[in-house]
């Protein structure tokens, strides 16, 4: 009886400290700052109060040229200059649904844009891959798959194979496209599975949603590189990269659709599903009409 009292007491506590954390993440952490001070425009002329010219966009601060503009010009070739990257990077962590819905509805200064960040931290993640000598070549092992598929050698599936991996490796090769056709084949997933939620999102929103997640998919997978120094598909780090995956899509969508959390994990699971077949049948498609030219 007495360990059974304990259980139920770290429940709840552990539903008491998800609670806390969402009433916690809940609430925006930066404020857009209003100034009523008065300026005249060094660029336009134009007299007005804030801090951007309502004429021509020029900041109200513009002032001679210091080493912090210089540092500020240089980062800005990065797409690292004008938007704070690293608190958006933080909140992708720390409350991701929740920051998405907070760009998605109109705060979009106060976050560092989706598409820049995804290629700056492609790039990074492909430096991190340089940097520990780790090859990163796709994230499909495909051969392992097929050789289990055809395992006989007929020479139609000799055949379907070399389709098959034809098409693999474009996509191998083509990352940037990659992604997009694989991020726009989680949008429709998540549209299906989420359908009936009480938050409605379009699919142009959650794309935008969803290159937000593709940022976090590569900083864990980074995480992972610099950690275990290990291809992806090897255990352990593929196991603990999927399982982290996971767990931060569920988190994400959750709140995202303001829903409770084991709602959504029933709606995640069916998520994974309707992608496993959207992504089959796509490559169905693409087989049949290839072997059909
Ligand atoms: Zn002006």
């Amino acid at each position: 009886m007495g360990d059974c009292n304990i259980e139920l007491k770290i429940f709840k506590q552990i539903s008491t400290w998800a609670k806390q954390y969402d009433q916690w993440a809940q609430v925006r952490k930066m404020h857009p700052v209003l100034i009523n001070d008065s300026h005249v425009c060094t660029n336009c002329e134009t007299e007005y109060q804030g801090r951007f010219c309502p004429q021509c966009g020029l900041k109200a601060s513009i002032s001679r040229l210091k080493v912090k503009n210089l540092f500020q010009n240089f980062l800005d070739i990065w797409g690292l200059g004008s938007r704070p990257m690293f608190r958006t990077l933080g909140e992708l962590f720390t409350r991701p649904g929740y920051m998405i819905r907070e760009y998605l509805s109109g705060h979009q200064p106060l976050y560092f844009p989706p598409f820049k960040m995804l290629v700056v931290t492609t790039v990074i993640y492909l430096l991190a891959g340089w940097v520990r000598d780790v090859p990163i070549d796709g994230l499909i092992q495909l051969d392992a798959i097929l050789d289990g598929m055809t395992g006989d050698a007929s020479e139609r599936g000799m055949k379907l194979r070399n389709y098959l991996n034809t098409i693999f490796a474009w996509f191998d090769d083509h990352l940037a496209i990659g992604v997009i056709v694989g991020q726009s084949i989680s949008v429709l997933a998540t549209r299906i599975a989420y359908r009936k939620a009480e938050v409605k999102w379009t699919l142009v929103e959650l794309f935008f949603a969803h290159i937000y997640l593709a940022v976090q998919y590569y900083v864990i997978a980074m995480a992972c590189i610099l950690l275990f120094k290990a291809e992806l598909d090897e255990l352990p780090a593929w196991g603990v990269l999927s399982l982290v995956i996971l767990i931060y899509q569920w988190l994400t969508l959750a709140q995202l659709y303001n829903m409770g959390f084991w709602k959504s994990l029933v709606k995640s699971i069916f998520k994974a599903l309707w992608q496993f077949v959207i992504t089959v049948g796509l490559t169905v498609l693409v087989v049949i009409s290839v072997m059909v030219i």
